[in-house]
């Protein structure tokens, strides 16, 4: 469930993110009666059990039963996981497209929501999250080899600071930066950095400083406001600007 608008006088439009059809908007007709065909089963950011009617051309589908199956109820107690629940929502309704299943992803969706509650390790997750969404999107940027020329070696070869071009989406070789719109500068760290938050494993969790995960949670952002051509409304939040 990532998103609710109240419409009418009874009724709200949510849209879901499903494991079967990816992200869907459906009508739940007097889900805001107090006593609603859906109890407690359509709480935001909650994994449901639904029966979905499809409608055919443009009228919203209809939802019309939800059973709560996983609540995450500690992003319920902890605000900054709250944030970034709320932000792997936004990410998933704003870089989706309707009916278009990534079952994937939402375990990924559902894994990262689930595991929010280690604020040390927190920024890490929603770091994992959104590369695993990138490359569930085909939209991967390239950490390993020049993303201009291919080159695999000039990027290896290269000295402590790697050139990032925001708008190719990955690494670029020194021949190649030049001329490009929109380059970052990368550390090496900061790179091996995103390289372990891209892979399984665990070396996610400890591989780099807290500077690194600065660097690379400010690339990432980057990244992301590129794709969307905005800033997320959650990245305020995300940045701890509004967390104090
Ligand atoms: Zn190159």
């Amino acid at each position: 469930m990532i998103r609710a608008t109240d419409v009418f006088n009874t009724s709200r439009i949510f849209t879901l993110f499903t494991r079967e059809l990816g992200r869907v908007d459906a009508l739940a007709q007097g889900s805001r009666r107090l006593k609603s065909p859906f109890e407690n089963g359509l709480d935001l950011l909650s994994v449901c059990d639904i029966v979905l009617l499809r409608k055919s051309g443009d009228s919203l589908d209809l939802l019309t039963e939800a059973m709560l199956v996983e609540r995450f109820g500690s992003l319920r107690h902890n605000l900054p996981a709250m944030f970034a629940g709320c932000y792997v929502a936004e990410l998933l309704n704003d870089l989706t497209h309707s009916y278009d299943p990534h079952p994937k992803l939402f375990e990924a969706a559902v894994i990262t929501l689930r595991n929010m509650t280690d604020p040390e390790l927190l920024r890490r997750r929603v770091l994992r999250f959104e590369l695993a969404m990138l490359r569930e999107l085909g939209l991967m940027p390239s950490l390993d080899h020049c993303v201009h020329c291919g080159s695999e070696s000039a990027i290896a070869q290269a000295s402590d600071r790697v050139a990032f071009g925001l708008a190719v989406g990955g690494v670029l070789c020194r021949d190649c930066r030049n001329g490009q719109p929109h380059v970052a500068t990368l550390t090496r760290s900061t790179l091996e950095l995103f390289g372990h938050l891209s892979r399984p494993g665990q070396e996610w969790r400890q591989a780099g400083s807290f500077r690194d995960e600065a660097a690379a949670r400010d690339v990432m952002s980057a990244v992301i406001c590129h794709l969307l051509g905005r800033r997320p409304r959650m990245h305020r939040y995300l940045h701890g600007e509004a967390i104090g």
